[in-house]
C-alpha cells in the first residue's frame, strides 16, 4: 500500500518538475526546448549559403578575377593582375591569402600564396562575415601592393617576383645589364 502511494505521488509531481527543468519558470539557465525537425526554423536568416558567400567575396576583390574549381569542391579565386589575393572556398571554410610566386626553376613560376587566415564561415552571420572578409582582403591587398617596386629604367610598377633587384626589373636586367635569367 505505502509503495503504491509513493509511486502515485511521484507521478503527480513529475509534470511540475519537468516545467522547471525546461526553464519555463526560471527562464535563465536551461536551454530552450528543442522541437523535432526544427533545425531549419532556427537557422538565422542572416546566415549565408555558399553561393551567397562567393558573390560576397567576389564583390570586394580587386579585378580581374580568375576562378578555378578543383576536384573535391574547392573553389580558388585569384584576384588582381598582377595577382594580389588568393581565396579558397570549401563547403565549410574560406581561406584568404596574399598572392605570391615561388620559383621552381628560372622559368617555372609556381603560385604559392601566403595564407593570412581560415574561417569556418557556416555559423557566421553575414554582417560579421562581411566585416572579417573586408579586413582580411584590405590588409592582404595592402601588404601585397606595398611590395611592388617601380623599375628605374622602364618605369613599370613590378611585383617582387619579377624584380631583378630593388630598382631594376628582370626584363631591364636582361636588356641592359646582360643578365640571363
Ligand atoms: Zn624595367
Amino acid at each position: 500500500m505505502n509503495d503504491d502511494n509513493l509511486t502515485r505521488r511521484k507521478q503527480k509531481t513529475r509534470p511540475k518538475a519537468a516545467n522547471v527543468e525546461a526553464g519555463r519558470e526560471t527562464g535563465s539557465i536551461a536551454a530552450p526546448p528543442v522541437r523535432p525537425s526544427s533545425e531549419e526554423s532556427f537557422r538565422c536568416p542572416c546566415l549565408v549559403d555558399r553561393d551567397e558567400l562567393l558573390s560576397l567575396i567576389r564583390h570586394r576583390l580587386p579585378q580581374p578575377i580568375r576562378q578555378e574549381e578543383a576536384f573535391g569542391g574547392v573553389t580558388t579565386i585569384i584576384a588582381g593582375s598582377p595577382g594580389e589575393l588568393v581565396i579558397q572556398l570549401s563547403d565549410d571554410t574560406v581561406s584568404i591569402g596574399i598572392y605570391a610566386i615561388r620559383w621552381d626553376g628560372p622559368h617555372t613560376p609556381v603560385e604559392h600564396p601566403k595564407w593570412l587566415g581560415t574561417l569556418n564561415w557556416k555559423n557566421l552571420p553575414e554582417p560579421d562575415l562581411s566585416v572579417i572578409l573586408h579586413s582580411f582582403t584590405f590588409i592582404g591587398s595592402k601588404l601585397r601592393t606595398s611590395q611592388y617596386r617601380t623599375c628605374e629604367r622602364c618605369g613599370e610598377v613590378t611585383p617582387p617576383e619579377f624584380m631583378h633587384n630593388s630598382n631594376t626589373c628582370q626584363g631591364c636586367a636582361e636588356r641592359y645589364l646582360g643578365v640571363v635569367h
